[in-house]
């Protein structure tokens, strides 16, 4: 991803909270998928969530357009664990960036692309904060570009603050994850707790991320 030299005028404001609030952290409701780079006992010190409703809307609209990068915001909580101290996110929604330019190989936010994204936020989702940002490699791997990472470390470059990559012909997804000593590795991606819907089950469709036991839990419908 690219980034018009424009954008450097938007006010990038961290959000009022500069701790996470306690909750409890919802392990129990979610299927973990792990990444090849993580598993049982190399968990990452982040632990993301995302709801079905929020994949579902990502994966729209990275397939939206198999020829051109795509991308947008990452929109949701932050939480400590009550219990362990762990902190977590969850991912509930995705807002498609409006106003981008796109090359085959990148994707441009422009000054009214992030404006945009920041006005949707405090209108839609006056509560939530930006947990991150998402973008498309068609027919590329899953990592961050030097590019990615400078635009990651400028514009996310909070302790709560994830990338996600979507490769959209092989449905390939990964996160990557801020370091408590620095920014994400860029090519080694996590995977997530998804959280299920108990009438749906899993809306999974990544075939590069593992399920945490033998299969997905059918719906209960
Ligand atoms: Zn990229």
């Amino acid at each position: 991803m690219d980034i018009s030299r424009e954008a450097s005028r938007v006010r990038i404001a961290p959000p009022d909270e500069i701790a996470p609030a306690a909750g409890k952290i919802p392990l129990a409701h979610a299927l973990r998928w792990w990444s090849p780079y993580e598993g049982p006992g190399r968990e990452p010190y982040l632990a993301v969530f995302m709801t079905a409703r929020a994949y579902i809307r990502c994966c729209a609209h990275a397939g939206s357009d198999l020829e051109h990068e795509v991308g947008g915001a990452l929109v949701g909580a932050w939480r400590r664990d009550r219990a362990t101290g762990r902190p977590f996110i969850i991912v509930e929604a995705a807002l498609p960036a409006r106003h981008t330019r796109q090359g085959r190989t990148y994707l441009t936010f422009t000054h009214d692309s992030l404006v945009d994204l920041h006005e949707e936020l405090e209108e839609r989702y006056p509560r939530k904060i930006l947990v991150g940002w998402y973008h498309t490699h068609p027919g590329m791997d899953i990592f961050l570009s030097g590019y990615d990472l400078w635009l990651h470390e400028h514009f996310f470059p909070y302790p709560w603050q994830v990338a996600l990559v979507v490769e959209p012909h092989a449905s390939h997804g990964g996160f990557f994850l801020p370091r408590p000593d620095g920014p994400p590795d860029p090519r080694r991606y996590a995977g997530f707790g998804e959280l299920i819907h108990p009438a749906h089950g899993s809306v999974m469709r990544w075939g590069n991320l593992r399920p945490d036991g033998p299969s997905p839990p059918a719906g209960g419908g």
